[in-house]
């Protein structure tokens, strides 16, 4: 079981603070939507502190496969 960041994307407002503090997991698509790289392993503490100063709270851990 791999646990990985989850963004809700109607709710993000592309403030773009976590692809800014995170890039290594958070990057913006060509579409321009905040995308979750996939990743084995995701550094727990800077994605914790991504989730805690995102705006609008739209990022969440999931269990994913
Ligand atoms: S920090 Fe939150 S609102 Fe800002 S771009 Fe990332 S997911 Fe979207």
């Amino acid at each position: 079981m791999i646990c990985a960041p989850v963004v809700e994307l109607s709710e993000c407002i592309l403030c773009e603070m976590c692809t800014d503090l995170c890039p290594s997991v958070f990057t913006m698509n060509e579409n321009g939507y905040v995308q979750v790289e996939p990743l084995n392993v995701y550094p727990t503490e800077e994605v914790d502190e991504v989730i805690k100063n995102c705006p609008v709270d739209c990022i969440q851990w999931e269990d994913v496969l």
